[in-house]
């Protein structure tokens, strides 16, 4: 089954033909991050515009890019949540208007089940698998016994990992966003030349909590002033030091009390190169193995949302054209009914 999936919660305007849920044949992802830079974050009503300007040609060149027209479609597959409503409601309007016109299939799918089911789209992994979600807007644990079944274990109880990220480069001058910027200046950096908090390590729960970090990386660039490059690039690898300790100690944990043997890490943080390092290094001795997304399908795209789409679909589950965008949708509540 050939599916179109269209992508617009936040600031990237994604279309993909993915075929039979597994293979995709494109993926076209337009940012808007440039636009958005300028004012150090997601500007949500100059989101909805770039997405309506970028909608059309996007899924143009996925189509063509699949080397198929739409004729060849038979069914689409569109985030209908979380995520800003305006942003989603592009998506979702362009998705039930081709439905419609095409009389094809259509389903909404949720955006953090997409990215917890990317790595599908490159090997089979076996169910049940744990998966830590760790993105812009979240940073949670999930058991999932297969799709459309997942049991929240943790979650961040503040600021996803992403987002910290996001502020901690802000303030240190780095622009927006961050992730990618601390992470080539952390390699460069000593990790042990500043030691940050890690906060809920030791608690004795999944829980996440980030904005502490972001508070003492904060004081400390108060303190020391005008900092030097150097100093920089040590900030940023004591920063990240402390958020990829314990994104894995909480996250092998989990694995650990749910009798867990595979991990997915997915969402934007989990390009990270020193949180892909650490999982490698502290999952093979436990005899757990870590599955990550390559990056391009870390971050936002809409190929990861053809896996649920598709096995939706063959199941009989279809959205009406009454379908709406849910910008606040928990995750263990996201399966649609199924005929
Ligand atoms: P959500 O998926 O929760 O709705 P989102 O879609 O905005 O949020 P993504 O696009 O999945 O989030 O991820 C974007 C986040 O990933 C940003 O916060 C960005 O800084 C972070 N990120 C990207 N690359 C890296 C990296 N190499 N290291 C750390 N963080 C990164
Ligand atoms: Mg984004
Ligand atoms: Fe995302």
């Amino acid at each position: 089954m050939l599916l179109l999936c269209i992508e617009s919660s936040c600031d990237e305007t994604a279309a993909a033909v993915v075929r039979d849920g597994r293979e995709p044949l494109s993926s076209v992802i337009a940012t808007q991050i440039d636009v958005h830079a300028r004012y150090g974050g997601v500007v949500p009503e100059i989101a909805s515009r770039q997405h309506l300007e970028a909608i059309s040609p996007v899924i143009d060149q996925a189509l063509e890019e699949a080397g198929c027209r739409l004729d060849d479609i038979e069914g689409l597959v569109v985030t209908r949540g979380p995520g800003l409503v305006g942003a989603l409601l592009i998506g979702v309007s362009v998705a039930k208007a081709l439905a419609w016109s095409r009389r094809l299939p259509l389903i909404g799918v949720h955006h953090i089940e997409g990215h917890i089911l990317s790595p599908l789209l490159e090997r089979e992994i076996a169910f049940p698998y744990l998966a830590l979600a760790v993105s812009g807007g979240h940073t949670h644990l999930y058991r999932v016994d297969g799709i459309g079944r997942y049991r929240i274990l943790g979650r961040t109880l503040d600021d996803a990992a992403g987002e910290a990220f996001d502020k901690v480069a802000k303030l240190l001058g780095l622009g927006y966003p961050g992730g990618a910027v601390i992470d080539r200046l952390a390699s460069e950096g000593d990790p042990r030349a500043i030691r940050f908090p890690r906060p809920m390590l030791n608690r004795d729960n999944l829980d996440f909590s980030f904005s502490g970090i972001k508070t003492s990386v904060m004081n400390h660039v108060r303190s020391t002033g005008a900092l030097s490059e150097r100093q920089v690039r040590d900030v940023a690898a004591g920063f990240q030091a402390a958020v990829v300790e314990v994104l894995t100690a909480k996250t092998l944990r989990a694995a650990e009390e749910e009798n867990l043997e595979r991990i997915v890490v997915a969402g934007g943080v989990a390009c990270n190169s020193g949180l892909r390092r650490r999982f490698a290094a502290e999952s093979g001795a436990r005899g757990m193995r870590v599955d990550f997304p390559s990056p391009a399908l870390c971050g936002d795209n809409a190929a990861m949302l053809g896996v649920a789409g598709d096995y939706y679909l063959r199941n009989g589950a279809r959205a009406s054209l009454d379908l709406n965008a849910v910008p606040v949708w928990p995750l263990d509540q996201a399966a649609p009914m199924m005929a």
